[in-house]
């Protein structure tokens, strides 16, 4: 019996700029058969973990509940520090909340019909909230797990970069022949680990963007191999954010602590939680009253672009608190040292060194024009061969039109399905 399936493979961090002929001939011959969405959009922050959740849900964070990358929870007296990329955030998230993400994944939605699978090669968060109910079969090298997070005992032996994504890409590819589930998710590391690395346009760069075209290209051959079979396929190859390159890294929270805002340099009253090229500043304790007042200051600091609070940031999808403040740090124009556009302060806690290791090099977060513009193409069935779509798309388009493609019911989800009808 043949079914329908959709298949996705995301290039964490891959900016549409270097898809082309030479670097990524697969991802451009794939553009070509397909539709390309030149004005993909991300949410903010453009990071990986709360992005995975908004692909998996077609909704921003308002609506799904996992904030960003990393974030400050309640304790006396403040915040404090949680990195959502941990395999033990899962449960502390769940306790917090009382809950997993408010809206359902396509994994959920597919269970009954042919299920879903994942392989991911990024950080445990940005796998398990890909599937936060865990109804998928999970490859990933912290966990497998059969539907219900039933440990199969598998073990992958990845880390990021080109060889672990291709370990990930093989048992993608079997589970894929073996399972033909509705919908079959690769989620892989490159470009993005290489783009922190080394300056945007390097060679590293550059051997990492065909690195993973050139497993784009294998998943490209089963997808083929599965329509010659019956199944009728929709094709999805894209990104989670861009990236900028790094101009300078700010110590926000010291800074913070040295304008009279915090009591104690590591203190929980004031919490910075960077997200890369942005980031969300908690407030508690005895400086809840002076969040207005450090907003003021903020935004007077050379390396701050915006500044977010109230319902500015429930207009750009985030979840809006009295105690929190969101920064989206200065954007630069002009170019990096190998002639990329693109160019954003990062913030970070404390460090004041950073910033001579990263110049230049990638970095994501914020609400920068590249940061904010993934990949996105898609083949398939209601895409036009060398369709060229100028108008803006979303992140949280995704799994609408995967949902579309299996005919299931398209209830919430913030994005819309891209098929032309
Ligand atoms: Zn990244």
């Amino acid at each position: 019996m043949s079914h329908r399936m959709a298949v996705t493979v995301i290039c964490d961090g891959n900016r549409p700029d270097f898809v082309t002929d030479e670097t990524t001939p697969v991802m451009a011959s794939l553009k070509r058969a397909g539709t390309w969405f030149a004005n993909q959009r991300g949410i903010f922050p453009s990071a990986t973990r709360a992005s995975s959740a908004s692909i998996a849900t077609g909704s921003h964070p308002l609506s799904h509940g996992l904030r960003g990358n990393c974030m400050g929870l309640p304790i006396d007296g403040g915040f404090e520090f949680h990195d959502a990329g941990k395999p033990e955030f899962f449960d502390t998230f769940r306790q917090h909340y009382g809950r997993m993400l408010a809206r359902p994944a396509v994994s959920e939605r597919v269970s009954g019909l042919h299920g879903a699978i994942i392989a991911s090669n990024v950080s445990p968060g940005a796998a398990f909230f890909h599937d936060s109910y865990s109804h998928a079969h999970m490859y990933h090298r912290e966990l497998c797990y059969a539907p219900g997070r039933m440990p199969t005992g598998e073990t992958m032996k990845t880390s990021a970069g080109h060889e672990g994504d291709t370990v990930t890409t093989m048992r993608f590819i079997e589970a894929l022949l073996e399972k033909r589930p509705s919908s079959a998710t690769l989620w892989l590391s490159e470009p993005d680990v290489s783009m922190h690395a080394a300056p945007l346009g390097s060679d590293v760069h550059l051997a990492a963007l065909a690195g993973a075209d050139l497993l784009v290209g294998r998943v490209a051959e089963v997808v083929d191999r599965l329509r010659d079979e019956g199944h009728d396929v929709l094709f999805i190859v894209g990104s989670d954010h861009g990236h900028e390159s790094v101009t300078e890294a700010i110590p926000v929270e010291r800074r913070l602590f040295e304008a009279g805002f915090k009591t104690s340099l590591e203190g929980p009253d004031v919490l910075v939680a960077p997200q890369g090229c942005a980031a969300f500043i908690h407030f508690g304790g005895d400086s809840a009253t002076r969040r207005v007042e450090a907003a003021d200051w903020l935004r007077q600091q050379a390396w701050i672009g915006e500044v977010f609070m109230g319902e500015d940031l429930a207009a750009l999808g985030q979840i809006p608190g009295d105690d929190l403040i969101a920064i989206d740090m200065a954007k630069a124009e002009g170019t990096n040292i190998n002639g990329v556009p693109g160019l954003s302060a990062m913030a970070v806690r404390f460090d004041e060194e950073i910033g001579e290791v990263r110049r230049d090099c990638g970095m994501h977060g914020g609400r920068g024009p590249y940061e904010t513009n993934p990949v996105l193409l898609m083949v398939g069935e209601g895409f036009e061969a060398g369709r060229l779509v100028q108008e803006e798309s979303s992140i949280t388009d995704i799994a609408p039109s995967i949902i579309r493609h299996l005919a299931l019911p398209e209830t919430d989800m913030d994005g819309r399905a891209l098929q032309q009808n």
